[in-house]
């Protein structure tokens, strides 16, 4: 933000060093809390997340490159907000809750009302984000998160995460799907979620989802010197049948 001159800030708070920022531990309800100074390389290399929560290491590990990947956090990214950054999409297909504190407060704020614009959260001027919840995943649930990356940076043109849970009759009971890079900022896609609810998940059904995946971005797509909003567009049906199969793979295997 500061090379690129669009924050010159006063001064610099290093949350380095805090304490109750960093780790990643597995409750007993199942659900795992994952500290905001937590690295990417760290996620990428926990077990947990690895076993419990996959698409949270499938992003990290596609993030840039080994150094961003050692110095780069979970909060940091969250925090950023940046339209194209891979774990967003991946908080939002896992309806993460993301913890908020002030000096006097704390809160918790719903993924999918986090993100609010282009690198604009619901954290308050007076907030960190201290960590975040990953709800338990039960029997039955995959995810996954696939990404057309930019050759050069690595972000994301357009990142898909998906999370199902599939019954033993092959009918998916829950679904949610998180879009980056396409939009101004990490979305929920309800829509393609509403066409998998209560269906098998045959190929016509992902490929109607998919068509949809990008309903919420109707006239909000993209258009810059990477991509163009049609392509965008385009992309993410690919990227959401991606998503979708991969993450049904996970669910049943
Ligand atoms: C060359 C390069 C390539 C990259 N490619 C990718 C990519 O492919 N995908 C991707 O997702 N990202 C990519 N990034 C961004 C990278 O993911 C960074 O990790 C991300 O910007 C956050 O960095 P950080 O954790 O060091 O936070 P910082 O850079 O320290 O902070 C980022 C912003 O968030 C705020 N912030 C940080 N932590 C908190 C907190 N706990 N509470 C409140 N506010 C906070 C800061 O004040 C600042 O405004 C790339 C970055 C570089 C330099």
């Amino acid at each position: 933000m500061m090379k690129l001159r669009i924050a010159s800030p006063q001064a610099i708070v290093d949350l380095r060093n805090v304490e109750g920022l960093k780790g990643i531990t597995e409750n007993d309800d199942g659900s795992i809390t994952i500290g905001s100074m937590t690295t990417y390389y760290e996620l990428i290399t926990s077990d947990v997340i690895n076993s419990k929560a996959c698409a949270i290491a499938e992003a990290a590990s596609q993030v840039a490159d080994t150094q961003v990947r050692n110095w780069g956090t979970i909060g940091g990214s969250l925090a950023h907000a940046d339209p194209a950054g891979d774990l967003p999409a991946v908080a939002v297909a896992l309806g993460f809750e993301i913890h908020a504190a002030s000096a006097r407060s704390q809160r918790t704020i719903a993924s999918d009302r986090f993100f609010r614009g282009y690198l604009e959260t619901a954290l308050r001027p007076n907030e960190i984000l201290t960590g975040v919840t990953v709800p338990a995943q039960g029997a039955g649930s995959g995810c996954a998160y696939v990404k057309l990356a930019n050759k050069a940076s690595h972000y994301a043109v357009v990142g898909v995460a998906a999370s199902l849970t599939i019954d033993d009759g092959g009918v998916c009971t829950s679904a949610r799907i998180g879009i980056t890079g396409a939009g101004p900022h990490a979305i929920r896609s309800r829509r393609a979620e509403r066409i998998l609810v209560g269906k098998e998940l045959t190929e016509s059904v992902v490929n109607r989802a998919a068509q949809r995946g990008g309903a919420e971005l109707a006239g909000m797509f993209n258009d810059d010197v990477h991509a163009s909003a049609e392509y965008r567009e385009a992309m993410t049906q690919v990227y959401t049948t991606r998503a979708v199969n991969a993450a049904a793979a996970c669910a049943v295997g």
